[in-house]
């Protein structure tokens, strides 16, 4: 774990450079408690986690005003035990996993803020809509049926690749995906905004590329 100290100037340097209207998300999966709350002091309140036993087991060590972003793959079964402990989870993945937010958020009579993760990394690994799923998707939507979902954008990641144009292009594919949602295929989502797109070795493309909501982990946390 590095020191508080290394905590306060990496996110410092993290901040300098991440432009105006660009909102940051400290990744502190696989982090102590005492490394969240080392850059909560230095003014963080966005912290990403990716694993639900893990941000249940955190949230009662830390403050209550910290803003969770759920960022990993969602199983089913855990939605029940997430379900208003979260201001955003970006990692939706699945028609079926919006289903049961939406039965359980309903259940909770609470209405969950999520963004629909896009599968555009060339690795089979990674999860999401295809960029043709999400059209469809939007396509055929009807509001009627998602009353305890708040639909507010977009999380991708890119091809794990140093070819950098291998990655701007992915983030470039999810930019006109996210432009076409919000202006032709759901124009009505007033609170579709949120273009989450990269990490602590892309993020700079990411940005350049039209992303308004960054996830950075190592390059505030070290190495985990
Ligand atoms: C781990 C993770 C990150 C942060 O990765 P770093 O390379 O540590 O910055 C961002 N997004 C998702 C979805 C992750 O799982």
């Amino acid at each position: 774990m590095v020191s508080k100290e290394e905590i306060f100037r990496n996110l410092e340097s993290v901040r300098a450079l991440i432009p105006e209207g660009v909102g940051l998300v400290a990744v502190s999966k696989f982090q102590p408690a005492e490394a969240i709350r080392d850059a909560y002091e230095a003014g963080q309140r966005t912290f990403g986690e990716s694993r639900v036993l893990e941000l249940l087991e955190k949230i009662p060590q830390l403050p209550a005003d910290i803003n969770w972003h759920f960022i990993g793959h969602l199983q089913t079964n855990k939605v029940k035990m997430l379900i208003g402990k979260t201001a955003l989870i970006e990692s939706v993945d699945s028609n079926r996993l919006l289903d049961v937010i939406q039965d359980c958020s309903t259940k909770a009579g609470i209405k969950t803020d999520i963004l629909l993760q896009v599968h555009v990394a060339r690795e089979e690994t990674k999860f999401g809509f295809l960029p043709e799923e999400l059209k469809s998707f939007f396509r055929e939507r009807t509001d009627r049926k998602y009353t305890h979902i708040n639909f507010r954008g977009l999380m991708a990641m890119a091809t794990n690749t140093d070819d950098e144009t291998v990655v701007r292009k992915d983030f470039a594919t999810v930019a006109d995906l996210f432009r076409e949602v919000k202006t032709q295929l759901a124009p009505d989502l007033a609170d579709f905004q949120t273009l989450s797109m990269g990490m602590s070795g892309d993020w700079p493309i990411a940005v350049e590329e039209g992303a308004n909501l960054v996830r950075i982990g190592s390059a505030i946390f070290g190495e985990r």
